[in-house]
């Protein structure tokens, strides 16, 4: 059993009258194969529910399941907070975050390599996403010699190679030109396909919208779900 599922979760940052309620209440559920949006206006709490999605902050109240584990169910559960992060989540961040004194093929296979994957596949995996994100050209160059879509793209084979049973973007193709945000589309939309990956997107960028088969839209720690226009990226 694959996917995520939350139920009823709850954040509240502070305490007493200064207290803030970032997310009420908020349900949602991916199915294993499938890419889901998230849209909401700066302040409604989409990096608050990124946050605890990804086990990097506790909410207040609530539960989460990720495929047949109980994550949290009003308090931490789970024993091994920095094997979970590792193995079972990857995080496409908006700012790149890449190391850098590793170049780029290094950058990405060094995930698979901390978890024992032979260099040699580590890095061939590494290449194979470098080249379906049309950077593999960029393969042994250092970080700071990217431009930022370059970075972005690199960040997202990052986040891709291991191939988590979930994975969070925020942002994912804001420094993106159109063409390269529907190819990143594509990828992660192949991935979630080939690998039975849940994948939730945080986005505002109008370019990708209409690919999105469901949406929830945030709004003052709420969320509501609706079905999108799904017209994939063909
Ligand atoms: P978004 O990512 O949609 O901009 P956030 O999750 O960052 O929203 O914020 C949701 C609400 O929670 C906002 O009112 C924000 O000011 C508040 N908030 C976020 N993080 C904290 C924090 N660490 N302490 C107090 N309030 C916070
Ligand atoms: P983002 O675009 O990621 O939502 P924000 O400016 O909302 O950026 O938040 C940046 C960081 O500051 C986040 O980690 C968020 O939790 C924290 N933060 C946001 N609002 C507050 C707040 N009112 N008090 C304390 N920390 C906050």
């Amino acid at each position: 059993e694959k996917g995520i599922r939350i139920e009823g979760l709850s954040k509240r940052y502070g305490k007493g009258d200064t207290a803030v309620d970032a997310l009420k209440h908020v349900d949602m559920q991916v199915a294993p194969g499938e890419v889901v949006g998230l849209i909401g206006p700066s302040g409604s709490g989409k990096s608050t529910l990124l946050k605890c999605l990804g086990a990097v902050i506790n909410p207040s109240a609530g539960r989460m399941i990720l495929g047949d584990q109980v994550i949290f169910d009003d308090g931490w559960k789970v024993r091994d907070l920095r094997a979970l992060r590792r193995d079972k989540i990857g995080y496409v961040f908006q700012a790149p975050y890449l190391i850098p004194f590793l170049d780029v093929t290094d950058n990405v296979a060094l995930l698979p390599m901390l978890r024992g994957m032979p260099n040699g596949e580590a890095r061939a995996r590494a290449l194979e996403l470098l080249t379906a994100l049309d950077v593999q050209h960029r393969a042994r160059s250092m970080p700071s010699k990217l431009s930022g879509g370059e970075q972005q793209r690199v960040a997202i084979a990052r986040g891709l190679v291991n191939q988590p049973p979930v994975i969070l973007a925020d942002e994912p193709t804001a420094a993106l030109d159109s063409e390269r945000a529907m190819a990143v589309i594509k990828i992660l939309n192949d991935m979630a396909c080939k690998f039975e990956t849940a994948i939730i997107v945080v986005t505002h960028d109008e370019k990708i919208i209409p690919t999105f088969k469901r949406i929830y839209h945030i709004r003052d720690g709420v969320t509501h779900e609706e079905m999108g226009e799904g017209r994939g990226f063909e």
